[in-house]
């Protein structure tokens, strides 16, 4: 397929799971390749300026001690985390930690041998400044708190070393928190909400201004944070419940929340969180992902709207496929009727603005 020239606002992204991928194909980042969904020429064809880049740590596995083989039993490990019951106990802070290093390495590479073409930014003003150049924007993020210890000293070395986002939990449980598991149909209402050391975390990552990550969070857990943290409240990569009643998914409720902190909610692409039966199949039309957005738009107003398509670790509709494809979903946005202005702030604005209102600068 030809990719569609690209004229409209810069798109930037609220979740992708490219660093595992590229682990798990020895793919290059700077190299066009049909594996995956995103790499920098696709990224160019399609008009996306950058993203969240998530650090997630796959569960150790006894028979996979290295981080290509685990990385390539993600599918199955994903398909394990459907039932509670059959959930790992949580990892070791130490393994956590170097995974966590590993792959923060691989990303920070990614920025140091592009030339000038990647940057990781650390504030809303550098991330303008990217989209405005066409310099590809790299935000660092965590999937999951694992590699954080209660103390918080990781978090400060982590700092440093460029995070700015990061997710409580996957879906699994941890020490602070614990995840919604991938089922359908399910409420997020699905256990326990955060731990004590939890809501540490919490206090922790709004004194040093990180953005919190709610997207695989159960429905306590939420709440509770909704209920303690200072900032806007963040959903980097869910949808509409009310769409599709995937326990991923946000309910209308949570959605007025997200609304009334001035937080976000960034559209996921995964069929099977767009389907509203649940399906998993690539055939699902690309005008369902504008079913959500306009649904969500609706709840909260077209200010609290972006998108977190999972490119890289979720199956895409065919019609879009990959980072390239993505101005066939402007398109289908624009044909919904959405605004020029609209279009900025679903492709970037809004994720601008809550950044920079998350971290001060
Ligand atoms: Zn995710």
């Amino acid at each position: 397929m030809t990719p569609p020239t690209y004229d409209g606002p810069p798109i930037f992204d609220g979740h992708n799971d490219t660093v595992l991928s590229m682990v798990k194909t020895g793919r290059s980042f700077f190299e066009r390749s049909d594996a995956g969904h995103i790499d920098l020429p696709r990224a160019r064809d399609g008009g996306l300026g950058g993203g969240f880049f998530a650090v997630y740590i796959p569960d150790p596995a006894p028979a996979a001690q290295d981080v290509r083989s685990r990385a390539a039993t993600l599918e199955s490990a994903m398909r394990r985390y459907e039932d509670q019951s059959t959930w790992p106990e949580p990892m070791p802070l130490e393994y956590a930690e170097a995974q966590a290093v590993d792959l923060l390495g691989r990303l920070l590479s990614i920025v140091e041998t592009s030339d000038g073409q990647v940057a990781a930014v650390r504030a809303a003003a550098e991330l303008q400044t990217c989209l405005d150049r066409g310099t590809f924007a790299m935000l660092l993020h965590f999937e999951g708190a694992e590699p954080l210890d209660p103390d918080g000293r990781a978090l400060e070395t982590f700092y440093a070393a460029g995070l700015r986002s990061v997710g409580l939990t996957h879906s699994r449980r941890n020490r602070y928190a614990t995840g919604v598991p991938f089922k359908f149909p399910s409420s997020p209402d699905t256990g326990p909400g955060l731990t004590d050391l939890g809501r540490a975390l919490v206090r922790q990552l709004n004194a040093r201004r990180v953005m919190i990550d709610l997207s695989h969070i159960n429905e306590k857990g939420f709440w509770d944070v909704a209920k303690i943290s200072n900032a806007p409240l963040v959903c980097t990569h869910s949808n509409a419940h009310a769409l599709s009643a995937s326990a991923r998914n946000l309910t209308d409720r949570q959605m007025d929340a997200i609304k009334d902190s001035r937080g976000i909610a960034g559209l996921n692409f995964h069929v099977g969180f767009l389907s509203a039966q649940g399906e998993r199949s690539p055939d699902l039309p690309l005008t369902r992902m504008a079913d959500h957005i306009e649904y969500m738009a609706e709840r909260m107003g077209i200010d609290h709207v972006g998108l977190g398509s999972d490119f890289d670790g979720a199956t895409m509709p065919s019609e879009l496929r990959d980072a390239a494809g993505l101005p066939r979903l402007m398109a289908a946005l624009r044909a919904r009727g959405f605004t020029d202005g609209d279009l900025v702030k679903l492709a970037h604005g809004n994720w601008v603005r809550v950044l920079r209102e998350t971290w001060g600068a």
